[in-house]
């Protein structure tokens, strides 16, 4: 009902909700991107506060195990061979037909945005604005792929295969958008799924799978597994009936899935290096503002995260750039995320190995504008850090840290600035902060990576506008991108079909 739909949607979202009530069709053709939650509306803050209320801190961090424990092989084969036949029945369904559901689903998502939030709050940390932007891309992408499903028509002499089965394998550092963006792309391709949540984030994956289970998914289509062992993860990636695999993770894991099954059909998204360059013309406001959001937020455990920042010229002399950078940095507020006032949240564990090198030690000529410390005894908990005078082709510029640390290097010209962005294995995301015409259409001409943001941040791609995914060392497979146009299309399979005279 209409009065129940009001208690538990916030304000923003409700408004939606009351142009159905009024009539409005719940089957929307035309994509519209959903809105996150603002702050700006009274009755929001109040709806996030009681969202808040609702993380003890004894939870934060928790473990607990939800969904089908597999254990040993034959339960994971009976899985297997059931998700697949329930694909291929699905599969053979009118794209218009999945459409709708998943158009449902997202009408769901958004309904249930309070105990997603609740959930990756208290099991990972996220602060309650980046885990209200995750809800938001779990329902954009509902609707994106409802839409790409409805134009999923043969092309002429091509007839599409829909997958059989989909293996999702997301991270733990976005536990709902992520595996739901794999999810709903699969079931809009026509496949039946399992879905192998994060170990750090099973709780947030068991919701999702809950919210989809609620919405009309048949259990049989979508499977949520909890594997015992590693051994089993092996089996998962190599059965005969995994027509596709959607990773998200190390370059790695998705090598180790390679070997495991050659030839294996992957779309895998997989790290980043990612930096931005401030050219003498930017708007050093805007800038600062941008570095500082995509470096620190989720306390930077994004693929997509600026950990670095190459200053052009006189900027890297500039004492008011340095100054304002500093300044932003040190008055972000880190807290637990059942702190409503909280911008940085805990990182995902006690940082241990490089995470640990990168927050505490400084390689051959650099020095601390902002040191790291950790701000309370779980060890989880640090003020972000700047190191200067990050060198060329130094262990910082290389390596992925992903953790609360942003290195400041430096460029005489635009172009050795390229040099030093694109100088490292992987390419995911880069960007740039210049107001000079000339000088973005350069960058944009030599800048090698699959996201490019210009006088923008560089996290938070949104769903059919900014279709996600790398080159390099950041993507391997099919690299179509996730909430592109193609994504879904590239799912299965497109076979010729014989011209009939
Ligand atoms: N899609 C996310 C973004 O644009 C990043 C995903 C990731 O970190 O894997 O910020």
């Amino acid at each position: 009902s209409v009065a129940a739909l009001d208690e538990s949607v916030p304000a923003t979202h409700r408004t939606q909700d009351r142009h159905r009530a009024l009539g409005e069709p719940v089957l929307r053709d035309a994509f519209r991107n959903a809105p996150d939650t603002d702050p700006s509306v009274p009755a929001n803050r109040a709806w996030a506060l009681d969202v808040l209320r609702r993380v003890p801190r004894s939870q934060l961090g928790a473990q607990t195990i939800r969904g089908a424990k597999v254990a040993d092989r034959s339960k994971l084969e009976r899985i297997m061979a059931r998700t697949a036949q329930a694909g291929v029945n699905w599969g053979r369904q009118d794209p218009s037909d999945r459409a709708e559901l998943l158009d449902l689903i997202g009408h769901e998502l958004e309904t249930r945005r309070a105990d997603l939030i609740e959930v990756m709050a208290a099991e990972t940390g996220k602060t309650f604005s980046e885990a209200d932007t995750e809800v938001t891309e779990a329902v954009d992408a509902a609707h994106y792929y409802a839409e790409r499903a409805r134009r999923l028509g043969d092309i002429e002499g091509a007839r599409y295969v829909p997958p059989r089965l989909t293996v999702v394998v997301p991270p733990w550092n976005f536990p709902v958008a992520i595996p739901a963006g794999g999810v709903l792309a699969a079931l809009a391709a026509g496949s039946g799924v399992v879905l192998k949540p994060a170990p750090e984030a099973k709780r947030s994956g068991a919701l999702l799978a809950d919210v989809l289970w609620d919405a009309g998914v048949p259990h049989s289509l979508l499977q949520l597994v909890d594997l015992a062992e590693d051994e089993l993860g092996r089996d998962l990636v190599g059965h005969p009936a995994v027509d596709r695999i959607i990773l998200t993770g190390s370059a790695d894991t998705a090598r180790s899935f390679r070997w495991w099954r050659a030839g294996l059909p992957l779309s895998a998204e997989t790290s980043g290096k990612n930096a931005i360059v401030v050219t003498p013309s930017a708007d050093i406001d805007l800038a600062v503002q941008d570095i500082v959001q995509s470096a620190f937020g989720h306390a930077g455990q994004k693929c997509s995260a600026a950990s670095l920042v190459v200053l052009v010229g006189t900027v890297g002399e500039s004492e008011r750039f340095r100054r304002q950078l500093v300044d932003a940095t040190r008055t972000l507020r880190v807290a637990w995320p059942d702190d409503p006032t909280a911008q940085v949240g805990p990182v995902i564990a006690e940082p241990e190995g490089k995470l640990r090198q990168g927050l505490t030690e400084l390689g051959p000529g650099e020095s601390w504008l902002v040191q790291p410390t950790a701000l309370d005894d779980s060890g989880r908990l640090w003020s972000p850090g700047i190191r200067d005078g990050v060198r060329p082709g130094s262990d910082f510029h290389q390596t992925e840290y992903f953790g609360p640390v942003l290195g400041i290097m430096r460029a005489e010209t635009l172009e050795q600035a390229i040099a030093i962005q694109n100088g490292t294995d992987y390419g995911l995301t880069a960007g740039i902060h210049s107001l000079d015409a000339d000088e973005v259409a350069d960058w944009l001409a030599s800048v090698r990576a699959g996201n490019l943001f210009v006088n923008r941040g560089i996290t938070g791609a949104v769903v059919g506008r900014q279709p996600f995914g790398g080159w390099k060392r950041s993507s391997v497979g099919t690299g179509t991108k996730a909430g592109g146009p193609m994504y879904v299309a590239t799912l299965g399979r497109w076979e010729p079909v014989p011209r009939t005279v």
